[in-house]
């Protein structure tokens, strides 16, 4: 056995608490005392990955470089550490069964009854173990979704109090998140659903180590000691997160409380340097004392769950903090754009951001809106669908192929300026099907995109079936929307602009997955400045 420590966050009482936030805080601050860390995600649903899911479901779906599809807590694993993460950082139970069923047919178990124990066990203490045997990292935290209770989520925990005791105290904790809710009628933070919430815990044979409390009002002393007392765990280390108005202060709050502290202690590991969180810091106090004020519409068909543009949304406050500059984002449902009242959702908007997105609703409403700001001249940034959008709104206004259309909304138009790529003809399966993860694109140096990034090769993130038709490519270089970056292994175009305008640029990769707190991403930060002025 090697000597990398396991870390593993359980919920309770509720789901939505944050435990992808209080782990990615935790790994922050154990990576600013000179730990490498990382984080995975088990997640209790069938589904093989999240990429089949609505985003109404589930929230956005996290692309990693290596090409999975993953869950969106992944993303603020990233944006926190500033490190990519991988498949091996995302595993589901539809996965988990895959895995054991392909090694049932090969006869791997010949003989044998497979079972969830020990099979699917085993299997899940496989893959948390896989990524502490990469001898990449000192610390590996293990969040596991769900709710403890819950019938699916009983394997994980199983193969967590079975981990508990192969790896021994000393080499692995369990960090269980709970909510202590405030009574306003009587004025009372209330403990018992901690205390309810533990105990299921110790039922399935798990003492936490370590409670996080989620809390809208501070918690007393007292209220501190009654947890420790009644769930059997150290004083200190009952750690209390207070609501906070923005995620990345979280891991400020878990400094104070010694969270850090007290997980190093107990994993026997000295609290060897001050924490360096110098870049963080500044980052917030720039996100909290901006100097400018912009509104940024964010034009999409799934706004009323903002969850489902989770990166994008992060990817602005980056950087507006860079910019100083505080955004209001106003959430647009595209399928109420209609060119009567196109003006009143857009009028006030100091830049407009086209989301993606998949099928034929709303899409017509994304198109008038990159037509708008063309036509206005507002700072315009067009992601995936949104890029695909301005091109066809182009092809149709500027170029005249009148009815120019994606062939994934009218398979008949005339003019199919976004059609199915040629590898894709063939493929039946909807799962993990797409163009996913990493390519290269190359930018030419006459670029807005190659003053932003200032090189001329980059690699991005992408996830689509469509791509632009390189039959129109002349149309639209001579009539002035240009193709700056290639791909330059398929010629696939990746980024459209328009020079003469102030700001419009369309990529078909997806930007706002490689966008930390400590590196905005450049093409973010250009907008948001063209926006400022
Ligand atoms: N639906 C488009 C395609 O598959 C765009 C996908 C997206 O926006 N992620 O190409």
């Amino acid at each position: 056995m090697t000597d990398v420590k396991y870390v593993f966050v359980t919920g309770g009482v509720t789901s939505s608490l944050g435990k992808g936030i209080i782990s990615a805080s935790l790994a922050k601050l154990l990576q600013s005392r000179g730990y490498s860390v990382t984080i995975q995600k088990l997640d209790p649903y069938i589904n093989v990955d999240p990429g089949t899911l609505n985003p109404y479901e589930h929230g956005e779906c996290y692309v990693t470089l290596d090409g999975a599809e993953t869950d969106l807590d992944l993303g603020h694993y990233e944006r926190f550490l500033n490190v990519p993460t991988s498949q091996a950082n995302n595993v589901t139970t539809g996965r988990i069964y895959q895995t054991v069923i392909n090694k049932e047919r090969k006869g791997d178990y010949l003989g044998k009854t497979v079972q969830v124990i020990p099979h699917i066990t085993d299997e899940i203490k496989r893959i948390i173990k896989l990524l502490g045997s990469l001898n990449k990292f000192d610390i590996v935290i293990t969040e596991i979704g769900g709710t403890v209770g819950d019938i699916e989520s009983l394997p994980y925990i199983e193969s967590v109090r079975q981990l508990k005791w192969e790896l021994g105290s000393g080499n692995c904790l369990v960090i269980h998140l709970t909510l202590v809710p405030y009574l306003s009628a009587s004025g009372e933070l209330k403990t018992k659903p901690t205390q309810h919430s533990v105990k299921a815990l110790l039922e399935a044979g798990i003492q936490p180590d370590v409670l996080v409390l989620r809390t809208e009002k501070s918690l007393t002393e007292d209220i501190k000691r009654k947890v420790a007392l009644f769930c059997n765990v150290e004083e200190n280390a009952v750690i209390e997160s207070v609501d906070v108005s923005t995620i990345y202060e979280v891991p400020m709050r878990m400094l104070e409380e010694k969270l850090d502290q007290t997980v190093l202690r107990k994993l026997n590991l000295p609290v060897k340097d001050e924490p360096y969180l110098t870049p963080w810091i500044e980052f917030l106090n720039k996100l909290k004392n901006p100097k400018y004020e912009i509104i940024i519409g964010l034009v999409g068909k799934y706004v009323e769950l903002p969850d489902a543009y989770k990166s994008i949304v992060e990817s602005l406050r980056h950087s507006g903090s860079v910019n100083e500059c505080e955004i209001d984002i106003k959430y647009i449902q595209s399928e109420d754009i209609t060119e009567d009242n196109i003006n009143d959702h857009l009028g006030d908007l100091h830049g407009i951001l086209i989301a993606p997105g998949f099928g034929s609703r709303g899409i017509e409403g994304k198109i008038l809106t990159s037509k708008y700001a063309r036509e206005n001249n507002i700072p315009c940034f067009c992601i995936c669908l949104g890029m695909q959008c301005a091109v066809i709104d182009f092809a149709r206004n500027v170029i005249n192929l009148a009815g120019a259309h994606s062939t994934e909304v009218d398979h008949k138009t005339k003019f199919p300026v976004i059609d199915l790529m040629e590898e894709q003809k063939r493929v039946i399966n909807k799962g993990g099907t797409m163009r996913l993860g990493g390519y290269k694109c190359v930018i030419r140096k006459d670029s807005m995109s190659f003053n932003l990034y200032g090189k001329t090769e980059i690699i991005e993130r992408h996830r689509h079936r469509y791509e632009f038709n390189n039959k129109y490519l002349c149309n639209f270089e001579e009539n002035g929307m240009i193709p700056v970056g290639i791909n330059p292994d398929s010629k696939l175009v990746e980024i459209v602009e328009i020079p003469s305008l102030k700001w419009f640029i369309g990529v078909q990769f997806h930007p706002e997955y490689n966008s930390t707190v400590i590196n905005p991403h450049p093409l973010f930060a250009g907008f948001v400045r063209a926006c400022i002025k």
